[in-house]
């Protein structure tokens, strides 16, 4: 199969990459570099079946060109992490929804299969446990940033399912849960590689909020075998599928346990969510997938448990070399 993976040279779509060359296809990257790094991609960037395109994935004649060499797009480029999203609203929502349109806009013309990478974002600070694809979102309100991105890809959503119906694009949607593994940068906010690096290097591991909000957390290997298996199944065309873990940590938990693991003297320390983020910021206190569609559709499980995440994450953490290193 020819591949274009839009943002192939983020945390999750290096990972993909990887996979995909791994299996025989043909892949094409096209990344604008702006969260992603070339650094990601560097084991496999001279491997005869990958190009890698510099550009964005918004812009319209490039997207077509490159679809009318390939069968399929995994689009997952897009403005992720909520620091990102709270220091830059205007960037992520433009970046989102404009990416999709091109995307879904080219896919239609050339009558591609699409993936589209959404998040558990968008199930908001609804109650219910576990989050089904069929449930109600629960978004905040439009003053506080932190939605716009659930928006976004809320309306990402929309949008290929309505190209799905109205022109008959064979999309699917993975709404992602909390996917973490080696390459996972804490720069954009991101929990896990926050909290490994603060443990390697010394410094205090900082916990926002109360600490009881949980997560579950699936490895990005694990992710990237369930968008892979997705992209295949010909029942999975029209339907939003949840990818994740349900083994569920509350946060304070996951400190506690990157210290065990990293044997780590570094303290934990609250950090009122006000100051992590600024005034009127929302977390939801649990998030956790009904995973069964993906099961019926895949035969998939995550299966690597969260040690052997933190472990695997400790084991590729640069250190710098005044760091204290654990001993494993
Ligand atoms: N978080 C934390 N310390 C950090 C970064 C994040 O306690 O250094 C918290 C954050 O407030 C949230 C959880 O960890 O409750 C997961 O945050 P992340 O940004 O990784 O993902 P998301 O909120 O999108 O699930």
């Amino acid at each position: 199969m020819r591949v274009l993976v839009t943002g192939g040279a983020g945390f999750i779509g290096s990972h993909l990459t990887e996979a995909l060359l791994r299996r025989g296809d043909a892949v094409t990257v096209l990344d604008d570099l702006s969260t992603g790094t070339l650094d990601n991609l560097r084991a496999v960037q001279a491997h005869p079946r990958l190009v890698i395109v510099h550009g964005s994935a918004r812009d319209e004649s490039l997207v077509e060109r490159i679809l009318e060499n390939c069968d399929a797009v995994l689009h997952l480029a897009a403005a992720v992490g909520v620091r990102l999203i709270i220091e830059r609203p205007v960037h992520t929502i433009e970046t989102n929804v404009g990416a999709t349109e091109v995307v879904l806009r080219a896919a239609a013309r050339r009558k591609r299969r699409v993936l589209l990478a959404s998040t558990s974002e968008v199930y908001g600070k609804s109650a219910k446990v576990p989050f089904l694809e069929t449930d109600d979102l629960h978004l905040g309100p439009t003053s506080h940033a932190r939605w716009a991105y659930a928006c976004s890809k809320a309306l990402d959503e929309w949008l290929a399912l309505a190209y799905s119906r109205e022109h008959g694009v064979p999309v699917i949607i993975a709404r992602l849960f909390n996917t973490v593994g080696p390459r996972q940068t804490g720069r954009y906010g991101m929990v896990l590689p926050t909290l490994v690096r603060q443990a390697v290097c010394g410094e205090p591991l900082t916990v926002y909020g109360p600490g009881t909000q949980t997560r579950c957390f699936s490895h990005v290997a694990d992710t990237v075998e369930a968008l892979i298996r997705l992209l295949g199944s010909d029942a999975a065309l029209g339907e939003v599928v949840n990818v994740g873990s349900q083994d569920e940590i509350s946060i304070r938990a996951l400190a506690e346990r990157v210290v065990q693991l990293t044997r780590s003297t570094s303290p934990i320390v609250a950090i009122p969510y006000e100051q992590a983020y600024g005034p009127g910021f929302e977390d939801m206190s649990r998030r956790i997938p009904d995973v069964s569609k993906l099961a019926r559709l895949t035969g998939f499980h995550c299966r690597r448990s969260l040690d052997a995440i933190i472990l695997d994450m400790v084991g590729t953490q640069s250190v710098p070399r005044t760091a204290h290193v654990p001993v494993l």
